[in-house]
């Protein structure tokens, strides 16, 4: 058990380090650590995550009524409620911005994919849940299914949403989540995303659940034969996970320039070329 001094300071100081490491700016965002009481600590609303001292922190209890501190709970610890209820391992959520994986969903490209070894290993598949108005019991309802399975998920056009047994779990999970958007961002622009094969992103995935632990749920199926993978991945290969668009927006605008045929000059521009041959075959007087 993690006493309470420690998690202020632990807030406090992941608060800065999500400020710094551009994963939120301004007012977003928000975090919040499981009291040995059982009740919550988190960042009250309308403060700036990267200054936070200890009058920006609040205790509340599991229904969000406010136990403790100076000014409000914001109306999105819903969601980390409702990360703590479906998930008794949980200790710490981070809610954060991460500009790059939030463009993901705005372009519809997924991120649950097996691009790279080590994210499939420890983090595996990060899923973008469908829109939902923020702050809202509707946004916090249609985490649940997700968070029981993944220990990161996006949500759609919002942000990222990242859990943990500590607060420095819950952390690093979020900068893996833009670090990977960053690294596949990167691969599509220079031609595209190379995913592992199924088979082996299945072996990593399993082997990963065994060694480092994730969702309880994800490790009750660590021996199946695609691990906690969505059966989608092992049946084709390549692009493991065909939903939604994967790299195909990129791709069709590439595509597009190569084919395109060269324009056929209009009759202006035609009759203004003869006349400048037929001037350069004319003697000059
Ligand atoms: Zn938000």
């Amino acid at each position: 058990m993690v006493p309470e001094r420690r998690l202020r300071e632990e807030l406090i100081k992941f608060g800065r380090l999500c400020y710094e490491r551009n994963l939120l700016v301004a007012m977003d965002g928000n975090l919040s650590a499981r009291l040995p009481d059982g009740s919550i600590l988190c960042t009250k609303a309308g403060c700036h995550k990267g200054f936070l001292d200890d009058d920006d922190l609040v205790v509340i209890d599991t229904t969000g009524r406010k136990l403790r501190g100076a000014g409000n709970p914001t109306s999105e610890m819903a969601m980390h409620l409702a990360c703590y209820e479906e998930r008794p391992d949980c200790q710490a959520v981070i809610h954060a911005h991460p500009p790059m994986a939030i463009a993901f969903t705005i372009a519809n490209v997924s991120m649950a994919r097996c691009v790279l070894p080590e994210v499939v290993l420890t983090l595996g598949t990060v899923p973008t849940v469908p829109y939902e108005t923020t702050g809202t019991r509707n946004l916090a309802d249609s985490l649940r299914p997700y968070v029981r399975d993944h220990d990161a998920v996006l949500m759609d056009t919002h942000g990222a949403l990242a859990l943990g047994t500590s607060v420095l779990e819950a952390f690093c999970r979020l900068e893996v989540v833009e670090h990977t958007a960053l690294i596949t961002k990167t691969a599509r622009d220079l031609g595209g995303v190379k995913e592992l094969d199924p088979k082996e992103a299945a072996h990593l995935r399993s082997m990963g659940l065994k060694r480092y632990g994730g969702p309880p749920n994800a490790v009750a199926k660590a021996d199946l034969p695609h691990a906690d993978l969505p059966h989608a991945c092992m049946t084709c290969s390549g692009c493991a996970n065909p939903a939604p668009t994967g790299i195909a927006p990129k791709s069709e605008l590439r595509l597009a320039r190569v084919n395109s045929q060269p324009m056929a000059p209009s009759p202006l521009v035609e009759a203004a070329i003869t006349r400048a041959v037929l001037r350069s075959l004319m003697p000059s007087s």
